[in-house]
């Protein structure tokens, strides 16, 4: 089979041919968050032919993940979101680059993670990430397209800096942390996350192939099979787009602690330079217990929690909800 019988069914578009496939093979895209609408957009760019995907999360597979983050199987479970996926998209399309970074994204490495992008599509569940990147976007000039979904509905809306309205535009006060639900307490649909994670694919397609955007936040409505197109207008006094001003943008943070989405875990990133030595902290952890590796993260339980422990240093303790515990039981087992 010739390589351009793979794409044969959307080159033969008009509006993408020849030339439009190989937009799409040039282009590097970063997929931020590999959940329910990141696995479904990354799927999509993938298979599509784009040449370069950055699949970025902090996070790793949980059985409660499966019912709606389509590139996980039973297999996957504790191995790091972007390894397991990675995986998934090369065994599918092995023409193109798949770059993982397990890594949480934040104020000190937004901009390193998201260097050489064309686009970022978000797949994050959290607004101080969306504001991030924002940031990243305007500062650097690429486009990002936004993507929320919870219970029944969802919503989509591509954002081209200096063009259409921001995200700050759009929503101009990061809300109260603790202000808006959750998926862990108001569900989610797979179906709806699945649509808005097609659309978010199909805004990105369009933005590389060198459509202009509508500047219209898609809002669909999965009981009432609705989808609804609201013009987003910029604002003059915008402080992102407008000013300039950045808030998250190389925000020094002594150490970074984030109570993740699915409750009774937390992120724990010690601020240092460079790898960790994970075979080191593996055999002196072997004398408490077992310890499993799982592509390139550690697993042991200590101290009534479980902790996930990545290359470069960061832990995930599964078992509390308390930073500070979290932070202690981290120096005690791990040490900073
Ligand atoms: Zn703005």
């Amino acid at each position: 089979m010739a390589a351009s019988d793979r794409y044969v069914r959307q080159t033969i578009l008009p509006e993408i041919g020849r030339g439009g496939q190989e937009k799409l093979s040039a282009a590097t895209v970063a997929v931020v968050g590999l959940g329910a609408l990141g696995t479904v957009s990354a799927n999509l760019l993938a298979r599509a032919g784009v040449g370069h995907l950055r699949l970025v999360d902090r996070d790793v597979v949980e059985l409660s993940n499966l019912q709606r983050q389509v590139l996980f199987d039973e297999r996957d479970i504790d191995a790091p979101k972007a390894e397991a996926a990675a995986a998934k998209l090369l065994a599918a399309n092995s023409g193109i680059r798949v770059e993982p970074v397990a890594r949480d994204v934040n104020g000190p490495n937004a901009e390193s993670i998201l260097a050489g992008v064309d686009l970022v599509l978000d797949g994050t569940d959290n607004m101080e990430a969306r504001f991030l990147v924002n940031e990243v976007s305007i500062k650097r000039g690429f486009p990002w397209v936004y993507g929320g979904a919870i219970a029944a509905h969802g919503m989509a809306l591509a954002i081209v800096p200096k063009v259409t309205a921001c995200f700050r535009c759009f929503l101009p006060q990061m809300p109260a942390p603790g202000s808006l639900p959750t998926c862990e307490t108001a569900g989610i649909l797979n179906t709806v996350s699945s649509v808005v994670g097609s659309l978010q694919a199909a805004e990105a397609i369009k933005l590389l192939l060198g459509r202009p955007p509508s500047g219209e936040l898609l809002v669909f409505d999965g009981w009432a099979s609705d989808l609804q197109r609201i013009r987003i207008a910029r604002r003059e006094d915008c402080p992102a787009c407008a000013r300039g001003e950045t808030e998250l943008l190389g925000a020094r943070r002594g150490q970074v602690i984030a109570a993740l989405c699915g409750s009774k875990t937390i992120s724990v990133d010690p601020v240092h330079k460079g790898e960790v030595d994970l075979a080191g902290i593996e055999g002196r952890l072997r004398k408490l217990g077992p310890v499993r590796s799982l592509g390139s993260v550690i697993m042991f339980e200590a101290g009534g929690a479980t902790f996930t422990v990545f290359a470069d240093g960061r832990a995930l303790i599964r078992g509390t909800d308390d930073p500070e515990r979290a932070r202690s039981l981290y120096a005690k087992y791990v040490g900073m």
